[in-house]
């Protein structure tokens, strides 16, 4: 969609149409919320409209064949579609879990489909007592959270030491955890999960046995371990696949063997901005950017400030407590051989702290020792994910301590904090370099 919105915008004499198989779409990202917040799949429901309004066309069918050399698309349906320029947008479908009992009744995966998730708002979830949830990244949270809220037992398995530590660094990862267990969410973390157990050889689901032979009892689970890229048809169309996943990209989203096809997001491969590597995170922000670039340079290049790399931006909220993450952890740069500096601070982020609604934020920004701005994440309320957002237009201006330390910022007592939380981090990181190396602790107090 935000390649054909682009498209339809920047090339207004073309025609455009999206072809996609569901004829009621979801919003993606407000799946999980649909079982807590939102009164049903029908809260969640992806506008056409404003794609419409440029004079897009949507076809509700399946591409189910491509012919690179006569430029035709076959569909299920036997339509056959003569292009000039082809988008493979074709995303991802969940990992089928890899342990004995994955196919008993009661246990799922997240499909990004109306009828699935009717039936599981109808049918699977009202009836369940206690369900497990596979996977503690940010989709298993944010479900394990919601379905909480009516009350029943609700439990996460994460393999890792503790939830989403692929984004997150575990001072912040443990503030969730503690917010997830007031909720009443049991944690597993640390061991993973050997079988689903149940009644008979395919029987429903009755339990979650962990490594360590404990079995938690579940009638339902969610398995969340992430997702295959769909390149079913990248395939067989003969298109180069990178070697870290996904369809092979260059800068301007177009595939290697034809100018005239490109792949745009979670089927397309994706580099890590700042290691030039594969990334892993799939995310809705990084497909909406090369769904632009790819809208864009269609039938010519219009803009040659090409998306340059995934940041993994991303922010959610449990309760009332806002987190968010760009770039790299702290962990995860010590990893690859950076000299970290972690400058952090704690402020309140109203001022003065009087006013209503005044909420504590913790901004937490990783430098290289050189200054540059590798990453960050923040805690807070409200204005949690504009902080991020901002701190992730920086990293990918790569800017540095330097930077942000002399930026002017906006500020009013009712919006923000007294001085902004990236220059405040950012000067707890100058602080901690300009030490001797003995007084230095390893990472920034922010006092
Ligand atoms: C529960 C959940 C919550 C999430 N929350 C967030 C969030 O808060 N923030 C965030 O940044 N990201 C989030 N994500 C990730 C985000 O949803 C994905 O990164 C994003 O949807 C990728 O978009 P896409 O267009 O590449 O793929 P998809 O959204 O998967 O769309 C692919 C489309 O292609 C269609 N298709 C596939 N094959 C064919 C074919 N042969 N012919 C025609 N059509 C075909 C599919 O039916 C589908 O309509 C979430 C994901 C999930 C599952």
């Amino acid at each position: 969609m935000s390649t054909a919105i682009t498209a339809a915008r920047v090339w207004p004499g073309r025609r455009i149409l999206l072809v996609r198989p569901e004829e009621t779409p979801v919003v993606p990202c407000g799946i999980p919320y649909i079982f807590g917040t939102l009164h049903g799949v029908d809260d969640d429901l992806l506008s056409s409209a404003p794609f419409r309004q440029l004079g897009g066309e949507i076809l509700c069918d399946r591409v189910q064949h491509v012919d690179r050399e006569t430029r035709i698309a076959t569909l299920d349906s036997g339509t056959r579609i003569r292009w000039q320029r082809l988008v493979l947008a074709t995303g991802t479908h969940p990992h089928q879990p890899p342990v004995p009992g994955g196919d008993r009744p009661g246990v799922f995966a997240i499909h990004k489909d109306y009828d699935v998730l009717e039936t599981l708002f109808e049918d699977l979830l009202p009836d369940a007592r206690r369900l497990v949830v596979v996977g503690g990244g940010f989709i298993g949270v944010e479900f394990a959270d919601e379905v909480r809220k009516s009350g029943t037992d609700v439990a996460i398995v994460e393999q890792l030491p503790h939830l989403l530590l692929r984004n997150f660094d575990v001072e912040v990862a443990t503030r969730v955890e503690a917010r997830l267990r007031e909720h009443g969410i049991q944690i597993r973390t640390g061991q993973g999960v050997t079988e689903l157990t149940g009644t008979g050889a395919d029987g429903a689901v009755t339990g979650v046995r962990l490594a360590d032979g404990e079995v938690l009892p579940a009638d339902a689970v969610l398995v969340a371990i992430g997702d295959e890229r769909e390149v079913r048809l990248a395939h067989e169309m003969g298109l180069t696949m990178a070697r870290g996943g996904g369809i092979w990209v260059d800068a301007f989203q177009r595939s290697r063997e034809d100018y005239a096809i490109f792949a745009v997001g979670d089927c397309a491969f994706k580099q890590d901005l700042l290691l030039r590597r594969s990334a892993t995170s799939l995310l809705a922000s990084t497909a909406a950017a090369e769904g632009r670039t790819a809208g864009m340079n269609l039938f010519g290049l219009r803009n040659e400030r090409y998306n340059a790399g995934s940041i993994a931006i991303y922010a959610s909220q449990i309760g009332d407590l806002a987190f968010g993450c760009a770039g790299m952890t702290a962990h995860a740069a010590r990893n690859e051989g950076f000299d970290v500096v972690v400058g952090s601070t704690e402020v309140p982020d109203h001022h003065p702290p009087t006013m209503p609604g005044t909420r504590t934020m913790t901004c937490r920004m990783v430098f290289s020792r050189s200054g540059l701005l590798l990453g960050a994440q923040v805690v807070g309320g409200p204005t949690t994910a504009e902080v991020l957002n901002a701190i992730g237009v920086a990293i990918q201006a790569r800017l540095t301590l330097h930077d942000l330390v002399g930026f002017q910022f906006g500020s009013h007592p009712r919006l923000t904090a007294p001085a902004h939380p990236m220059a405040l981090a950012s000067l707890d990181a100058l602080r901690q370099m300009s030490e001797p190396p003995s007084a230095a602790g390893p990472e920034g107090t922010g006092a």
